[in-house]
């Protein structure tokens, strides 16, 4: 194969009855389409595939909402683990620029989740309160427990987490209550979405 770009040979010339009897998808004439470009052609459509070429990238330009918008019927259609597989892939192999994302969204929405966090502590609060003394009990001493932990190995390492997300309709409550590693936590998440939906 030739791999020299801009010196790439001419195709060989073959006109469409040929290329459709040796089964080929494209033919050359070496005579300009009638935008003046010399280049291949479709066998089923006869169209050119330099103005095809052109038209895709115009028709991008020109409407990215709808690209964006058949990308995301796309990833839509996705199951959810190749959609976990592909954004996985995608935070590895562009790692920077996937973090840049995560702070540019943090600073559009930080209202959002400033709010967010605000209610879950409320709720957290709430609950808390509804215990009896001896749970209360139980979930001072497994937050306690994490802060030794932490404290011990000087970073944010250990976790106290909802072993039923609060999100999925959790208790704030000692029995639901575990101490997870930082990375365990991490991809609980992703485990507990696979098995709920
Ligand atoms: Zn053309």
């Amino acid at each position: 194969m030739d791999n020299s770009g801009m010196d790439e040979p001419a195709p060989k010339i073959i006109s469409r009855k040929e290329a459709q009897a040796q089964g080929l998808k494209r033919y050359y004439t070496g005579k300009p389409c009638k935008h003046g470009h010399i280049a291949e052609r479709s066998v089923s459509d006869r169209k050119c595939l330099e103005c095809n070429r052109s038209n895709v990238s115009r028709f991008r330009e020109n409407h990215p909402e709808s690209i964006r918008e058949t990308n995301k019927k796309g990833w839509s259609k996705l199951s959810p683990e190749h959609k976990r597989e592909k954004a996985k892939r995608y935070r590895t192999n562009n790692r920077e620029s996937y973090l840049q994302g995560m702070r540019n969204h943090y600073e559009q929405n930080k209202a959002y989740y400033k709010q967010r966090r605000h209610e879950t502590l409320r709720n957290l609060a709430d609950q808390y309160n509804e215990l009896s003394a001896e749970e209360q009990q139980r979930v001072d001493a497994i937050y306690a427990e994490a802060n030794e932990l932490n404290a011990r190995d000087g970073a944010r390492s250990w976790h106290v987490d909802h072993i039923k997300p609060l999100a999925k309709g959790g208790k704030h409550h000692p029995d639901n209550l575990q101490i997870l590693t930082a990375e365990e936590n991490l991809s609980k998440g992703a485990k507990y979405e696979a098995e709920d939906s």
